[in-house]
């Protein structure tokens, strides 16, 4: 069984801060382009981009 990592809070399964770290970007391209695309948001603790503000850590407005 794959190690999970620690969430260190609520929802962060759904952030980009994780799923990045957990190479989703590699497995789920498609996916992952679809949550970052016409980005609004980005995450002030890793300076990712997001179009949903759900998908980040610390989502700051663009
Ligand atoms: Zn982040
Ligand atoms: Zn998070």
């Amino acid at each position: 069984m794959a190690k999970k990592p620690l969430m260190p809070h609520e929802g962060h399964d759904k952030h980009l801060c994780y799923l990045a770290n957990v190479g989703f970007q590699q497995s789920h391209t498609d996916d992952y382009k679809e949550l970052v695309k016409d980005g609004q948001y980005f995450c002030k603790a890793c300076g990712r981009v997001a179009a949903n503000p759900q998908n980040l850590c610390k989502p700051a407005k663009l």
